[in-house]
């Protein structure tokens, strides 16, 4: 139960559920009246970048006719209709929690080698992560694709309600389409998928695990689909659905005795309710956007024996990560004086973080227009908050990528009725529409070289912007001066 409550992650894909639709979309990203203040000059810089840029034309001239682009299109419609989906079917009625995918990375990465690949399993020293190599790779550029599979932790156990077990299958139909384009072609360009597991779990965060491990290192786009209610792309910029989080664990350790000599020992137990005493005194000192909640994972096993050993895990969230840093300082100094008041011992681990990402409308309004055009259904016409393709923001902001979610099921993320429409009409389209629309930018992506040039001017842009933003919110957020006492 308690661990259960400490792993269970509803988050990382309420993103996809939650479209917001703003008349001034480079706005959304900052939720506070100190970002707005920090990015006037940022957002406006940003706003002369995209005019640059000239997107709507960008995706006029992509998306029009082209004959060797559609029946690459229509080979991963073929492997999706005649195999894919099937496979996706598979997976989703045998769902595995993360980092026990154990059956769903076999058949993946069998079904990758029978299309020659290379696969590498283990990576970053998770056990159900991998990389697949296409064995025909011809150098530059790299194409990546991210495939995810992990299911949903519920009361009647293990399930799809969040439809990671397509993204594997809508990610390998792009990936074997195009690896078969650049061979028949002999065009430069290669092919990576890369494995990763327990996107609903933290710690760790497997893809900033595996991407200090530099599993995504030479990858010059990363591209992924997620299920969703309605058909959506992100606005461009930097953001994240859920605010900046990072995960501390503190676990306190006193000494056992008996229940009517507690003098005799030290109460971790006790030291737990201090540290949520003090965080609730220290809110009034914190600004109002921040959340600070935290769950019990051990708190002593009988009434009549302190108990010598307690552990509270918490996420602590804010809208920047600047700030952040300063409310996570607060908890941690909770903690530490409730184990001074109690006479107790505490370990500090800050296990893990999910921050901003970066999101690029030169790759996003492409794919949007493809969603379209290949049928995608409950179209929501406003872009949505900026975000990365990815949940911790740790690789989106280093390598340039796009997410697909076209439709997917009627219902929302984490339900038992998305896990239903994994099997119906709704769900098979909608995964069928993420991998054409993924194989056809990889497509423009791989073959038109003045593309690549403009993706890559819009994501160095946005990272310069995004480091000037931080900078400013630094000069904010400063701490007062508090001096000693006489
Ligand atoms: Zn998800």
């Amino acid at each position: 139960m308690a661990n259960m409550l400490t792993r269970s992650r509803a988050f990382p894909c309420l993103f996809l559920l939650v479209a917001i639709s703003l008349a001034s979309v480079s706005l959304v990203a900052q939720d506070t009246p100190t970002e707005k203040e920090a990015a006037r000059d940022v957002l406006k810089k940003m706003s002369a970048l995209e005019q640059s840029l000239d997107v709507p034309a960008l995706v006029t001239r992509l998306t029009g006719p082209n004959a060797a682009r559609d029946q690459v299109v229509a080979r991963a419609k073929e492997l999706m209709d005649k195999e894919l989906i099937t496979l996706a079917d598979d997976i989703a009625t045998h769902p595995e929690i993360g980092f026990e995918e154990k059956r769903s990375v076999s058949k993946l990465t069998d079904y990758l080698r029978q299309h020659n690949f290379s696969v590498e399993t283990g990576t970053a020293s998770l056990s159900t992560a991998f990389v697949a190599k296409f064995k025909g790779n011809n150098g530059s550029p790299v194409l990546g694709i991210i495939l995810e599979y992990d299911a949903l932790r519920g009361a009647k156990g293990a399930f799809h309600g969040d439809q990671h077990s397509a993204q594997g299958p809508v990610g390998m139909a792009a990936a074997i389409a195009m690896a078969e384009y650049l061979t028949r072609t002999k065009s430069p360009g290669s092919i990576v998928v890369y494995g990763t597991p327990g996107e609903e779990m933290m710690p760790p965060n497997a893809k900033t695990v595996m991407h200090e491990a530099h599993a995504f290192d030479g990858a010059d786009i990363i591209v992924r689909s997620h299920a969703s209610s309605q058909t959506s792309r992100p606005a461009h910029g930097f953001g994240s659905c859920c605010l900046n989080i990072v995960g501390a664990k503190y676990t306190f350790s006193g000494a056992p005795t008996h229940q009517m000599t507690p003098w005799m020992g030290r109460n971790a137990v006790e030291a737990v309710v201090q540290l949520f005493n003090n965080v609730d005194a220290s809110r009034i000192s914190i600004r109002p956007e921040a959340r600070i909640q935290g769950v019990i994972l051990e708190g002593g096993t009988a009434p009549n024996v302190v108990p010598d050993r307690a552990v509270a895990d918490f996420y602590i969230r804010y809208p920047d990560e600047v700030y952040l840093q300063q409310v996570v300082e607060f908890v941690d100094n909770a903690a530490k004086a409730a184990a001074l008041s109690t006479g107790t011992k505490v370990k500090i681990d800050h296990y893990g973080k999910d921050l901003d990402g970066i999101g690029l409308a030169t790759l996003a309004e492409v794919g949007f227009q493809y969603m379209k055009n290949f049928g995608a259904t409950g179209v929501n016409p406003e872009p949505g908050k900026p975000q990365g393709y990815e949940e911790t923001g740790s690789v989106s902001r280093d390598i340039p990528g796009v997410g697909f979610s076209a439709q997917s099921s009627t219902w929302s993320n984490h339900t038992y009725e998305m896990d239903a429409d994994n099997l119906k009409e709704i769900g098979h389209q909608g995964f069928t529409v993420d991998a054409e629309a993924m194989t056809a930018v990889l497509f423009d992506f791989a073959t038109h070289a003045d593309y690549r040039e403009t993706v890559k001017k819009e994501f160095d842009g946005i990272k310069a912007l995004f480091g000037e933003y931080q900078t400013a919110l630094k000069k904010t957020y400063t701490v007062p001066n508090v001096p000693d006492p006489k």
